[in-house]
């Protein structure tokens, strides 16, 4: 960005979206440009082997996209449609200790599980995630991970999804007995019925998972993240988008009323940061493209890119 751009962004800020449309309505070239580019990001939601991607292509996205760095998930069981193991996770880690921030995940239906998560905590994880078995979400082993987190002071990312073969079902009903039982663990709420709570009627989920028009206020999101600051939101994928494009009304308010809570994140499976290998789309460069345009308060906008992960990831809410 030009010395010129800077400091007619610092004026428009400075003087507001009223006296600027006044000031340069004569001129729609005058507009200051955004680059996402100028804001450091944190990718809350990315897995390696999407669509076979390699650790070197994984890199490759980041670049492409302008990621500092990301959150890397694993999926050990494969029953959301990915297969990553958290030993691939942390070999990625030590080739790129810089970039990646390794989390876990395992079989939660097995023995020893808690002892193989502390064992990943040794090793240098910091979260679980992402978490997705065909488990419902009252399920004591559901719940004794979320306790093992709040005890090693972690993040976990749940993947939510109500419909007879999805996972962690029951968000409206046992979310926030959690929320309220364990304090310290971070829960980052994702996918599409964590999203379809955005709004205060939800369609049956063998309706459909991913609702689409204007939003009713009142919603169970904004009740939970409103009341519990363990609660984040994690934008990424079809479902993260789908929700806050619906009604842009609605979601400048939402973007308001929660900006320490929401995390950009992409779960992006293309090849290359534009598309490749994916339909041309790049769920990280749409979501950012939105950001850019619907975030106005540049701290704010700093904060769902970046910092907001890193409190989520440290417990420093
Ligand atoms: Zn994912
Ligand atoms: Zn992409």
């Amino acid at each position: 960005m030009s010395n010129q751009n800077l400091s007619r962004r610092g004026f428009l800020l400075a003087t507001g979206a009223a006296c600027y449309s006044a000031a340069f309505k004569s001129n729609e070239a005058a507009e200051p440009v955004r680059d996402a580019n100028q804001y450091k990001k944190l990718d809350c939601h990315l897995h390696i082997n999407h669509k076979d991607r390699s650790i070197e292509d994984t890199i490759k996205h980041m670049d492409a996209t302008g990621t500092a760095k990301a959150f890397i998930l694993p999926l050990e069981t494969g029953e959301g449609g990915v297969l990553l193991r958290t030993e691939t996770v942390l070999h990625a880690f030590h080739k790129y200790p810089d970039r990646l921030i390794p989390f876990c995940q395992t079989d939660i239906r097995q023995a020893e599980v808690i002892e193989r998560i502390r064992a990943y905590h040794l090793l240098g994880c910091r979260g679980i995630g992402e978490q997705k078995e065909h488990l419902p979400l009252n399920d004591r082993r559901v719940e004794a991970v979320i306790a093992e987190c709040d005890e090693l002071n972690w993040p976990i990312t749940v993947h939510f999804q109500d419909d007879k073969n999805g996972f962690n079902q029951g968000i409206e009903k046992h979310l926030e007995t959690y929320l309220k039982k364990y304090q310290r663990v971070r829960i980052i709420g994702h996918a599409q019925s964590f999203w379809s709570h955005i709004s205060a009627d939800v369609p049956s989920p063998d309706k459909t998972l991913y609702p689409r028009g204007p939003v009713k206020p009142g919603g169970l999101l904004d009740h939970l993240l409103g009341e519990y600051p363990n609660l984040y939101a994690d934008m990424s994928a079809g479902s993260g988008f789908t929700a806050l494009s619906r009604d842009e009304d609605f979601t400048a308010g939402f973007l308001e009323r929660h900006p320490k809570q929401l995390l950009f994140g992409s779960d992006c499976p293309c090849s290359d940061g534009r598309g490749g290998n994916f339909n041309g789309v790049c769920y990280s460069t749409r979501l950012q493209q939105f950001l850019l345009r619907m975030v106005k308060d540049e701290a704010t906008l700093q904060d769902i890119f970046y910092h907001n992960a890193e409190r989520a990831l440290n417990g420093t809410a």
